[in-house]
């Protein structure tokens, strides 16, 4: 039947693909549908200088040597496409896509990933990934010796704020109340370091520069007066929103809309696995998103055996 696969992964970033590489090469039949691109955020990240045994690499090519890898092994891979419907329950479940044609499986890996909160000002669009970072893991590094900004008041924002002052030579942390929304740990580690300085009750309200971000323009909330600062970079660390509006009632989600997992990245319905940045967990690397994509290609190959084994496998319609 050549709209029924062992396995459907939905969702073609690092853990969709590395999924895909796992079960192919098991020679478990599976399909990846993407929404966009093939790659996830993978694409959108300039150089990777942290992914072990890879001292540097564009996001860009990294994603394409995965897809690659999955191909050979005989995934099929699909993308720029909509995903219409999700029927997850069952021992059958089924995708369509686009309104139009619909994949079955009898396994589903959820791997649907997410993105940063942006501030939604002007300039933003323009310097990402040219002095606006929103992962002080990844992009820490560029910023040795430069001065920058952190946006935020929660726990993130003070956490990465102190761990950028490793490399900036100084650190200015803005933030839209007169108090933070964090823990006392992290307000009092980032108060008592030297490199950091905080402006309160204040937003930046445009970023501005050439090819790169060279100053913004920050708003003092309670005068309303703008001031202008030169900076090197600034990260924002405003929240994070996974991408599972389509899931969403599917599947279990915790507060935060993130899919919740077992250790085996087992979701809540028999036969749906989840994996990456769409789950629910402290840490969004693609090393991590890796890890996951690997657990839940093999928790979903053994449920795929399984089934096969009692019999009780459900044909395609
Ligand atoms: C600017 C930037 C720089 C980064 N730098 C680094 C770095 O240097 N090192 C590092 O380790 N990590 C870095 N990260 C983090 C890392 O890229 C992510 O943690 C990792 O790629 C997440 O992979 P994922 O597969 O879980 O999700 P994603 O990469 O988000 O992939 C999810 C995929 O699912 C698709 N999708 C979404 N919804 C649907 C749907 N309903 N149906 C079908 N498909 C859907 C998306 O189009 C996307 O292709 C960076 C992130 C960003 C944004």
């Amino acid at each position: 039947m050549e709209n029924h696969f062992d396995v459907i992964v939905i969702g073609g970033g690092a853990a969709g693909l590395t999924a895909g590489i796992y079960l192919s090469r098991a020679k478990v039949n599976t399909l990846i549908l993407n929404e966009g691109a093939v790659g996830g955020q993978m694409v959108l990240t300039h150089e990777i200088a942290n992914y072990p045994g890879v001292e540097s690499i564009s996001g860009y090519q990294l994603a394409r040597n995965m897809k690659a890898q999955a191909q050979k092994f005989g995934c099929t891979i699909k993308s720029n496409l909509t995903i219409t419907n999700l029927e997850l329950n069952g021992e059958l479940k089924t995708v369509t896509v686009n309104n139009k044609e619909t994949y079955s499986a009898n396994a589903v890996i959820l791997a649907t990933g997410g993105k940063s909160r942006m501030l939604g000002v002007p300039g933003e669009e323009k310097f990402k990934g040219k002095g606006i970072s929103y992962c002080a893991t990844c992009d820490g590094d560029f910023f040795r010796d430069k001065e920058i900004i952190v946006v935020g008041g929660g726990n993130s924002a003070l956490e990465e704020a102190v761990s950028l002052t490793k490399y900036a030579s100084k650190v200015t942390i803005v933030h839209q109340f007169d108090h933070f929304q964090a823990l006392e740990h992290y307000i009092e580690e980032a108060r008592s370091n030297e490199k950091i300085n905080f402006i309160m009750e204040s937003r930046i309200s445009e970023f501005l520069g050439g090819e790169k971000l060279e100053k913004v323009l920050i708003q003092n909330l309670s005068s309303n007066q703008i001031e202008t600062m030169n900076v090197d970079g600034v990260f924002i660390f405003i929240g994070y929103v996974p991408n599972t509006e389509k899931i969403a009632g599917a599947v279990e989600l915790n507060e935060w809309k993130e899919i919740i997992v077992d250790k085996n990245m087992a979701a809540n319905i028999p036969g749906v696995f989840a994996a990456g940045d769409s789950t629910a967990k402290r840490y969004r690397q693609v090393t991590t998103a890796v890890a996951d994509g690997t657990i839940a290609a093999l928790s979903a190959s053994e449920y795929i055996n399984e089934f096969k084994k009692s019999g009780a496998m459900t044909e395609a319609v």
